[in-house]
């Protein structure tokens, strides 16, 4: 059976941590491709401000070189906040034949229980977490483990990348350099588009 990765996020912007994410757990999970999901309105954090479609177009430019790799527009054109059982319920019925897993980092593990339907999610898909430094990925193992022993899950080691976008915004509002940690085709459509300038700002 085909198993594909789904990569949910905000990715705003998308950034190193992202991608050797993907790509680790492409290569570890021996998975037929990692598609990133963009959220449209994400759950549990505040509202980016950055809009869905930029935030879907900066990953797209970013993984176009990257065979393995793709981007899924399921949530964005979707109403409503972006939960994930409900992307399951809805991928899982158009593709019967393929079995999903989930990927987050070691720092949404800790949350999973307070997610929509967790009992549903890990019944519709697999869970891989790759680590994150600052966070105990074996911590937010045992409480999955804990409260949902009959979910799959698994845990990737990736190079831990001490990066996260909320640094990126404000390095980038600030004009300072994300040289190497966003992909330069990236960097160039931030640069096109005139993203993450403070309204109002004067440069
Ligand atoms: P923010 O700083 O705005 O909260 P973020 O950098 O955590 O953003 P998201 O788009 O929220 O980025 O993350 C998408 C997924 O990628 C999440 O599951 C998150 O845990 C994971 N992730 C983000 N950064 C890293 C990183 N440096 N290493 C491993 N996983 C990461």
């Amino acid at each position: 059976m085909k198993r594909i990765g789904l990569f949910g996020g905000t990715f705003d912007p998308v950034h190193i941590g992202h991608i050797v994410a993907a790509e680790y757990v492409l290569d570890a999970c021996g998975l037929e491709r990692v598609l990133f999901v963009p959220t449209r309105i994400p759950p549990h954090k505040e509202a980016p401000d950055t809009p869905a479609e930029d935030r879907f177009h900066m990953v797209e430019v970013a993984v176009a070189d990257r065979p393995g790799l793709g981007v899924s527009r399921v949530e964005l054109d979707r109403e409503g906040p972006s939960y994930t059982v409900d992307t399951l319920r809805y991928l899982r019925t158009r593709h019967p034949d393929v079995r999903f897993a989930w990927i987050v980092g070691a720092d949404q593990l800790l949350g999973f229980p307070m997610w929509k339907s967790p009992e549903e999610i890990v019944s519709l898909a697999d869970l891989i977490a790759v680590v994150r430094p600052g966070y105990n990925e074996h911590k937010g193992m045992d409480v999955v483990r804990k409260q949902f022993p009959r979910a799959a899950l698994e845990v990737v080691e990736m190079p831990r990348l001490e990066v996260s976008s909320s640094e990126l915004r404000a390095r980038l509002e600030a004009g300072r350099t994300v040289s190497v940690l966003v992909p330069q085709a990236v960097q160039e459509l931030i640069r096109a588009k005139g993203l993450y300038k403070r309204a109002g700002r004067v440069r």
